[in-house]
């Protein structure tokens, strides 16, 4: 880049933490990371953040024009379903560029025992037929597809605490924030007995410890597969991010 350029990350994530970092030794270039305003005390990245939501699609292009984004990083979670799709529509519109920055999915080694659902709907459908005690690792505001399930003990990890009106029939609330380690998720899984494990493929190292504790354990989990996305450009690390704003 040769004049200073404002690039956009859609954050929210620690990837987008660890982006907004990175780029501070990239000549030439400014940051504004955008957070979605979800979590009362959010993990702050360096530099300028903007907080809640555009408007929509319509909001975002003309975010993008109002404040001359040159560019623009998705480095949303692989679960946050809308973002992605207001991002490819903005950026077309506003015709500045977009890079994807996901990490990589998990994927099932020996020793594992997964079921790959599509939704909660269907993880409820098969706790019903083999769970007795179940670790939700979900967000708090995911809750309410298991509330059908009132045979069932749950533990559930989340970083705020619930909506109270939601209604589990026998549930402990675990109020934590990651990364986990292993010598702490095969502590919580043996100490409440957990039978499954209740999560998302959200990829990365900061949360796999429940993962590789239940391949020791040989505990059962129940793992949403990953929404579609649009089909933009894409790198899955921080390097290969900074690479694509240096040649921009
Ligand atoms: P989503 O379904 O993709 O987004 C819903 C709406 O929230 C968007 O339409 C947008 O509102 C606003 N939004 C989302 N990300 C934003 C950002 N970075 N900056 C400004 N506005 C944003 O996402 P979600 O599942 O609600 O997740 C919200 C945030 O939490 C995301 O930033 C995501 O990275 C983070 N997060 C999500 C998960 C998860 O499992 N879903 C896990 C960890 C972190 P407007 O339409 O008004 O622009």
């Amino acid at each position: 880049m040769t004049s200073r350029q404002t690039i956009l990350i859609l954050g929210g994530t620690g990837e987008g933490i660890a982006l907004a970092e990175a780029l501070q030794s990239v000549p030439n270039v400014r940051v504004v990371s955008s957070l979605a305003g979800r979590v009362a005390n959010p993990k702050l990245p360096v530099g300028e953040v903007r907080i809640g939501g555009f408007g929509g699609v319509a909001g975002l292009t003309e975010y993008l024009r109002n404040n001359e984004i040159a560019a623009v990083i998705d480095a949303t979670h692989p679960f946050a379903r809308r973002m992605g799709w207001h991002a490819a529509e903005a950026t077309a519109a506003a015709r500045v560029p977009l890079l994807r920055l996901e990490r990589p999915a998990w994927i099932a080694q020996p020793g594992d025992n997964w079921t790959l659902v599509n939704d909660w709907d269907e993880a409820v459908a098969v706790l019903r037929i083999s769970a007795k005690r179940a670790f939700l690792a979900l967000g708090r505001q995911e809750l309410a597809p298991f509330t059908a399930l009132t045979d069932i003990a749950f533990v559930i990890r989340a970083v705020e605490q619930p909506e109270a009106d939601i209604k589990l029939a026998d549930a402990e609330i675990v109020l934590a924030r990651g990364p986990f380690n292993l010598a702490d998720e095969r502590q919580l899984l043996q100490s409440r007995r957990i039978d499954c494990i209740v999560c998302k493929n959200s990829g990365g190292d900061a949360t796999d410890a429940k993962l590789r504790a239940a391949r020791e354990l040989g505990i059962h989990v129940v793992m949403q597969r990953r929404p579609a996305r649009p089909d933009v450009s894409q790198v899955g690390d921080i390097a290969g991010a900074v690479d694509w704003v240096r040649k921009l």
